[in-house]
């Protein structure tokens, strides 16, 4: 069962979370101050986080940025006002979702487990990207082989790097499928995607150059990352490809 971290200084409240965080079948980790949560989320395994935005010490949003640097985990923001919702969600460091208080406790809990289970479906598309399928992928005059690790484009080799050829077929086995920078960065490079972070950017550049005229099916999805615009790239199986 999953591990939650639950960062709030109000003792009162404090403990009704914990409680029914525990009869929902969680197992709790209690922070009363910034500090303390920095300190317990990087010894605990936690699974996601509910931090207070109000806290002594360190603030919420602080103690958000700073677990942003390193970590993915999901977290659940708690504000006093409805105005610093705007601010929780349109900053960069993100949180993943948000509870204005006061709030009811049955809907907290309802909201952990809709994260909890977005945050499982990701850790499986993730899984499934980063195995490799072994197929091999054609696209216009394109074609990839994953188990040699050869690019060809018109019957001539292409000099990618690790990055640069993960990149493709990563695109290349999901056309239309719109990749966020955040899920790229995440998958390719098995990093967690820190605000301003242009590598995913300068390689899609790259890439874009050395594929030719390929490299123009890659499309910028305005706000969220890149796609490679649906065609005719078709995978097909060694056992096929040997025929
Ligand atoms: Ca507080």
């Amino acid at each position: 069962m999953a591990t939650i971290l639950l960062v709030e200084d109000e003792a009162d409240l404090a403990q009704i979370v914990l409680r029914e965080l525990a009869a929902a079948g969680y197992t709790t980790v209690h922070a009363l101050d910034g500090i303390e949560a920095l300190q317990k989320h990087a010894r605990e395994q936690v699974d996601l986080v509910i931090l207070d935005w109000m806290l002594p010490r360190l603030d919420g949003l602080e103690v958000l940025r700073q677990l942003r640097q390193n970590s993915a985990t999901p977290v659940l923001m708690l504000t006093a006002r409805s105005e610093e919702m705007d601010r929780v969600i349109g900053l960069e460091v993100g949180a993943d979702d948000y509870l204005t208080k006061p709030f009811s406790v049955r809907e907290l809990i309802a909201r952990v487990r809709a994260l909890l289970r977005r945050n499982e479906l990701i850790r499986q598309t993730l899984a499934a990207d980063r195995s490799d399928a072994g197929e091999i992928l054609l696209r216009g005059p394109l074609m990839l082989n994953p188990q040699t690790h050869i690019v060809t484009l018109s019957g001539c080799e292409l000099e990618l790097s690790p990055t640069e050829f993960s990149l493709l077929q990563l695109l290349l086995r999901s056309p239309g499928r719109a990749f966020s920078r955040v899920y790229l960065i995440e998958t390719i490079w098995s990093e967690t995607y820190v605000g301003g972070d242009r590598s995913v950017d300068n390689a899609v550049l790259r890439l874009r150059k050395k594929l030719g005229s390929v490299g123009d099916a890659i499309e910028t999805v305005w706000g969220v990352g890149y796609r490679l615009r649906p065609e005719s790239a078709t995978p097909v199986t060694q056992e096929q490809w040997r025929r």
